[in-house]
């Protein structure tokens, strides 16, 4: 049979009908790890990203349960609940939910903001198996005892660190605080910030950890440290750093080409050799800055995120973000400048008050808290 590997999770016969049908053979990672802790009634903490199969690897565990043992919900309960941050995943988890209970009478009920609290209130009235929904309008159906979640017997938290990005830390609190204590839990986060850990420690008990390794730019080894500045102070503070002489070969990252231009000038002026690449530059001259830093004629390199696209310099010992990059990916593009061909790299930022949500963003983002410098 074709899904013998999913039936070797111990997954039952409808389940694996209804893999076969969707034509998935072989399990992801994630469903290997998580599948089988959460069929022993174990609680599971995931660390994976959408795209990674997750949602099957929660599905599957909870549709076998409600197979297993077919739940009476009261009038307005439901046994399982599904937590999503947004309206479109929400709905991708109850396609997907259908997709695997084709031909079986589960009764399946998205709870969500911006359509209709009549039609849901209405279709909540005899009791569901399993609600999908967004923190807000559960809270708000909550509030009015027109959903009930006493019956709850297995509770999945998706995305946790987009829930508390969108600030829906107090709502899961109050659902948390409805569902009973003797329940089966699942969390899952692409990241786990010191904030998930905490949410994650209040709500499961004894949790099976699987952690789905991420993309490999993140892994080579980089210290990434921080500082705390105030714009003006940058500039200084950058002359200061450049001082260690173990800073051989440094490549220094502003937003902006005009900001490129000044930094270039403030260092000059101090004395320090240094070559400038932007888009505003000819090729001939941007081969020229590129050519003179890597033969070592000049020690520090200034440059934006389009005209670094690409360049390989290897021995670079130090990449200094002197403004973040807007997009966390540029991050990443970034400080894989040093660490090159293995060797470990050490990626300095400045952070000023306006870039606050943007560092955050970059820890959320690549999974790692940065080092705050003293
Ligand atoms: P997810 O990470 O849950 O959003 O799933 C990502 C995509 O992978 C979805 O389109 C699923 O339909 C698909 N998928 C999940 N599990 C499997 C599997 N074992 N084999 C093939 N495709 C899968």
């Amino acid at each position: 049979m074709s899904s013998s590997e999913f039936a070797s999770l111990g997954l039952a016969e409808p389940l694996l009908r209804a893999l076969d049908r969707l034509g998935y053979s072989t399990p992801t990672p994630i469903q290997s790890g998580a599948i089988p802790p959460l069929l022993a009634g174990q609680d599971l903490l995931g660390i994976a990203q959408t795209g990674s199969g997750k949602t099957a690897a929660f599905s599957l565990p909870l549709l076998q349960q409600l197979i297993a043992t077919p739940s009476r919900p009261h009038p307005q309960a439901t046994t399982a609940l599904i937590l999503a941050p947004t309206r479109e995943l929400a709905l991708q988890i109850e396609e997907s939910l259908r997709g695997l209970t084709e031909g079986r009478r589960q009764r399946i009920v998205p709870i969500l903001g911006g359509c209709s609290r009549y039609a849901q209130v209405n279709r909540m009235r005899p009791g569901v198996d399993i609600v999908v929904g967004t923190p807000g309008r559960i809270c708000d159906l909550l509030g009015t005892g027109e959903l009930k979640l006493h019956d709850v017997r297995y509770f999945v938290l998706d995305e946790a660190d987009r829930m508390l990005d969108l600030g829906f830390i107090r709502d899961i609190r109050r659902i948390v605080a409805a569902l009973p204590a003797n329940r089966q839990s699942a969390l899952f986060s692409a990241t786990m910030p010191r904030e998930v850990e905490t949410l994650a420690s209040s709500l499961l008990r004894a949790p099976a950890r699987v952690e789905i390794a991420r993309a490999p730019e993140t892994t080579p080894r980089i210290d990434q440290h921080v500082h705390f500045v105030e714009t003006s102070g940058k500039r200084a503070l950058l002359g200061r750093l450049l001082a260690d002489p173990g800073m051989e070969r440094v490549i220094v990252f502003t937003r902006t080409k005009r900001g490129a231009d000044r930094v270039s000038e403030a260092l000059d002026e101090r004395g320090v050799e240094v070559s400038t690449l932007h888009g505003n530059k000819s090729q001939p001259q941007r081969q020229k800055a590129l050519d003179r830093f890597r033969r070592g004629q000049s020690r520090v390199l200034v440059a934006t995120d389009i005209a670094a696209r690409g360049i390989d310099v290897i021995g670079v010992s130090h990449v200094i973000n002197f403004d973040l990059p807007a997009q966390p990916e540029d991050y990443v593009h970034r400080i894989g400048r040093t660490a090159r061909a293995g060797a470990a790299g050490i990626a300095i930022s400045f952070c000023d008050n306006t870039e606050r949500a943007t560092l955050r963003a970059i820890e959320r983002m690549t999974g790692t808290a940065l080092q705050r410098a003293a």
